[in-house]
């Protein structure tokens, strides 16, 4: 009896053995990729269970968006005029201290609020403010350069078209909705996306951040005309020609740097880095976290490296070759998730440049670990405000143009006009709501609030009557 007791807890004892080793040997399946981050074909490198340093590079690494000098920022003349005081008359009550003056011969075009503006009534009883600039003696509308400057439509209904555009309707439905020509729809969504690039371009640099993390999102694009192309024939194309959203964000202030569409290549890794480098302020060297795509590695050396020279071995010889090294400063982490038939399996965390001390220093007073968890909530906010990504509806704007003008929309909509509800700060006193409703306990925050970019939280009408100057002006927004 006791013999058969032991003989089976003896068997028990080698079963559990001969799992915990099937599950340790057994091979991985060569196609355990991530759905979202699937790595492009190619020889699969040996796997080493201690990462090796790495050893530097002989040449520098090249970056396209660099060498082809992509337009550098412009800058403000070098003398400003001189600020004008009114002296004589009574107090202007119209604010133009948000204007410049557009002549570009006139030495204060692009000074914004320099006091050279006069507010001069509304022409012909029209929704908009003329404004004189008294050094050149130009008439202009308070709308001029935006989207807004000479439609006959009315205001409310251009925004409120663009609004809905932005909350991720498609342009059909909007015009729908509104009893506009689709076309019509489409020109605004043109003419917005080209001002609030200009927007963001003009906001958005000098950010002073800890941590990116940059993702790359796969966009379904309709490719395909209603029932012209089968399925399959769909999904082939789709596969010739994939396109991806690329995405940078600041997970401390939920704050979108950069959104770029583009194949899922060394090509575009260099150009997101590139104008990820463009957004922050020179000397910031903020912690990189990633999916497992290896081009991330090289379109980070050539803008966080420098030579290094590394000490002789021996004492005669040639010297050993200078080595393009990241810099000390640089910390880089990856997350590698391996799924297997469509189920997440395991998540590994690689520092790839830096210490994992160095790495945790910034992350563990925030109650982080190594992740990449909030670009992939952005990843879903976005499927769900930009029509063409979210869903395969057969939009007018098709392909990789019309993508990149929503996600310009999405842009400042979400870095500007969408409250983040975690960045939501407490009053010190609640504030009483216009009805019944207990009182407000909260202010509402947009991570361009939560960056310092700006002190409110914008509608789409204010952006959309932002005049966008020539140059960046000595004081924020
Ligand atoms: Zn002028």
């Amino acid at each position: 009896m006791v013999s058969h007791l032991f003989f089976y807890q003896l068997v028990l004892v080698a079963l559990v053995w001969l799992c915990l080793m099937l599950q340790w040997a057994w091979p991985s399946d060569p196609a355990t990729v991530c759905p979202t981050t699937p790595e492009p074909p190619g020889p699969r490198p040996k796997r080493h269970h201690e990462p090796t340093p790495f050893a530097g590079l002989t040449t520098k690494p090249h970056c396209d968006a660099c060498e082809h000098g992509s337009a550098p920022r412009p800058q403000p003349p070098s003398a400003p005029p001189p600020r004008m005081v009114p002296t004589r008359g009574r107090r202007r009550q119209v604010d133009t201290s948000r204007q410049f003056c557009p002549h570009p011969d006139c030495a204060y075009w692009g000074w914004v609020g320099w006091g050279n503006l006069r507010a001069n009534g509304h022409p012909n009883g029209g929704p908009w403010r003329q404004l004189l600039c008294v050094a050149c003696r130009h008439y202009f509308l308070e709308t001029l350069g935006t989207l807004l400057h000479g439609k006959r439509m009315p205001t409310e209904l251009i925004v409120r078209v663009i609004a809905c555009l932005a909350e991720g309707m498609g342009i059909r439905g909007t015009a729908r909705v509104f009893e506009v020509d689709p076309n019509t729809v489409l020109q605004w969504l043109v003419e917005a996306a080209e001002q609030l690039q200009a927007f963001s371009r003009h906001v958005l640099h000098d950010v002073r951040v800890r941590q990116v993390q940059l993702d790359e999102l796969f966009a379904l694009l309709s490719a395909v005309k209603d029932g012209t192309v089968s399925a399959a024939e769909a999904i082939a194309r789709l596969e010739r020609s994939p396109q991806w959203v690329w995405v940078a964000m600041d997970p401390e202030s939920k704050l979108l740097l950069v959104l770029d569409v583009g194949d899922r290549t060394l090509g575009m890794a260099q150009r997101v880095v590139h104008q990820v480098v463009q957004v922050l302020a020179p000397d910031c060297a903020p912690l990189f976290l990633t999916d497992g795509f290896r081009e991330y590695l090289t379109a980070l050396l050539p803008h966080y490296g420098h030579w290094v020279q590394s000490p002789r071995r021996q004492a005669q010889g040639p010297a050993p070759k200078p080595r393009w090294m990241p810099l000390p400063s640089l910390l880089y982490a990856q997350v590698v998730k391996t799924v297997r038939r469509r189920r997440l399996v395991d998540v590994k965390h690689r520092v790839v440049f830096g210490s994992l001390e160095a790495v945790n220093h910034i992350l563990a007073p925030l109650g982080w670990h190594i992740n990449t968890a909030f670009v992939e909530r952005i990843n879903l906010t976005i499927r769900q405000h930009v029509a063409a990504v979210g869903r395969r509806v057969s939009t007018l704007c098709k392909g990789e143009e019309g993508l990149r003008q929503q996600l310009a929309l999405h842009h400042v909509y979400y870095n500007f006009c969408l409250p983040h509800a975690s960045l939501r700060q407490p009053l010190s006193q609640p504030e009483p709501t216009k009805g019944s409703g207990s009182a407000t306990q909260w202010r509402p925050c947009t991570p361009a609030m939560a960056a310092g970019l700006t002190d409110h939280v914008w509608t789409l009408r204010e952006v959309l009557l932002f005049r966008v100057p020539p140059w960046p002006q000595p004081v924020g927004v």
